[in-house]
């Protein structure tokens, strides 16, 4: 008999977590106006807001962190860091920063001007951000099948190399970079294979512009190489990224997913050009060049971090659980963005919440009524999120409204995975029965999902 899977680590230090009645939780959500951002993390059984920062570190890592070098200038940790660094990824030049949208303001305020036009996979929301404040365009050309999402495609993620060169013709020189976000985050985890980042490298030498990664979960879309391009199967995940790094100029990066440390980024590139350029931006919002943003303990935690994260087993561990969701998913007939993706599953609201009108808001619906069951708090990427549009002031209602559970890295269990999946299935077994959703009370101009009030219909 084959041996089943089970994790490539044992655990050595608890945090005890407390369950609630639902009584508890009625009271609690309408204290946090139906808005889970809102919720103390007590108030919260199995926490899926995000896999950012919410990583469990390896003892390796612990020790590590001891011995942190924390001097100003020239810290052993900046240079443990930007070895590890060099090895993964291939690049020569390292900034580290306090977190990934750092990484994007110290760089992004060298690269970016007024007028510019930066091309890419689904900018995640904060590189759209720094791109928009610049007074420059985010211009989307992700694949449209990622918006389908009971497609099964292998790498979702990909860029949609026709609208990127229609994008190069129509703008050329307004193009200060290409963006290439591994794996695509706001397409649900979605990767994007080795092709396709050759065919943008191909384009790119054509139209001679940088090629730049937003790189998060890098070692995640190795993965997903690994196991799904032919070819790789008998690379390592090391090699994998190397080969995926050396098709591009430079990179930004959130420590806090791949990374697996609680706080940390970095920008790293081939490009002395561009290191020249950020270096005084990182100075002057971030720190000094060998801290930049960052305590030397978390520079050393996270070189160790990127070493062990950038192994098969530790990753075959992570997607294998996140698989493991999905399955029991695919058990009750619960509709989510397929294939599972790398960091999370994304629920399809509207199509579980048949009878909520998307004006109440169905994957916020969703995320309170979860939360309700089970004391799970999952995260809304839907319509709340899209913000309205800054000239009609309309909602937003185009996009996909999705409820989005994110697996933080070496946290849970395969047991807690079985009560979400059961928790949702308790949900979508009365989903005849949630015919109302929620309405706004209030709500800020930008980024409201934070800090919107709600009430419930
Ligand atoms: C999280 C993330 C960022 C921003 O990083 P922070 O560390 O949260 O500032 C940028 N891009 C992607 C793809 C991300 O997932």
């Amino acid at each position: 008999m084959e041996l089943p899977f089970a994790e490539s680590w044992k655990i050595k230090m608890v945090e005890p977590i407390r369950k609630s009645t639902r009584e508890e939780r009625e009271q609690w959500i309408k204290e946090a106006y139906y808005n889970v951002f809102q919720l103390k993390s007590e108030q919260v059984y199995i926490d899926l807001i995000t896999d950012s920062g919410t990583g469990s570190m390896s003892d390796r890592q612990w020790a590590a962190l001891m011995l942190g070098d924390e001097s100003y200038a020239g810290a052993s940790s900046f240079f443990n860091l930007k070895e590890t660094i060099q090895k993964i990824t291939g690049f020569e030049y390292v900034i580290p920063t306090h977190q990934g949208r750092a990484a994007e303001n110290v760089l992004f305020s060298y690269l970016v001007k007024e007028g510019n036009v930066i091309p890419g996979n689904s900018h995640f929301d904060t590189t759209k951000g720094h791109i928009e404040a610049r007074k420059a365009v985010a211009l989307d050309c992700t694949i449209d099948d990622a918006k389908n999402t009971q497609l099964e495609l292998p790498f979702k993620g990909n860029v949609d190399i026709k609208k990127l060169e229609d994008a190069l013709q129509k703008y050329s020189d307004r193009i200060p970079f290409i963006i290439v976000t591994i794996t695509n985050n706001t397409a649900g985890g979605q990767p994007v294979s080795m092709q396709n980042m050759k065919d943008v490298r191909a384009l790119a030498n054509k139209y001679n512009k940088p090629v730049l990664f937003d790189s998060a979960r890098f070692a995640e879309n190795a993965y997903f190489i690994k196991t799904r391009e032919e070819g790789y199967q008998n690379k390592t995940i090391k090699e994998i990224c190397l080969e995926t790094f050396a098709l591009a100029d430079g990179m930004t990066m959130s420590a806090k997913k791949d990374g697996i440390v609680n706080m940390g980024g970095f920008i790293a590139t081939r490009k002395e050009e561009w290191f020249e350029g950020a270096k005084g931006y990182c100075v002057q919002y971030e720190g000094y060049l060998t801290y930049g943003g960052m305590n030397g303990r978390d520079m050393n935690a996270l070189a160790v971090g990127l070493d062990e994260n950038t192994e098969f087993d530790n990753l075959e561990t992570r997607i294998q659980q996140v698989a493991y969701l999905a399955q029991r998913l695919d058990e009750f007939g619960i509709p989510y963005q397929r294939p599972a993706g790398g960091h999370a599953i994304f629920v399809d609201a509207p199509k579980v919440l048949t009878h909520v009108p998307k004006e109440e808001f169905p994957a916020q619906t969703l995320t309170v009524e979860l939360y309700l069951e089970a004391g799970i708090r999952g995260c809304e990427i839907g319509y709340l999120l899209a913000d309205r549009d800054p000239i009609t002031r309309e909602n937003r209602f185009g996009g996909i409204d999705l409820l989005r559970l994110a697996i933080p890295r070496r946290v849970y269990t395969n047991n807690h995975m079985d009560v979400i999946a059961v928790a949702l299935k308790n949900v979508f077994d009365r989903r005849e029965t949630i015919t109302r959703g929620v309405r706004i009370a209030w709500e800020a101009p930008i980024m409201r999902h934070f800090t919107v009030k709600l009430e419930k219909l």
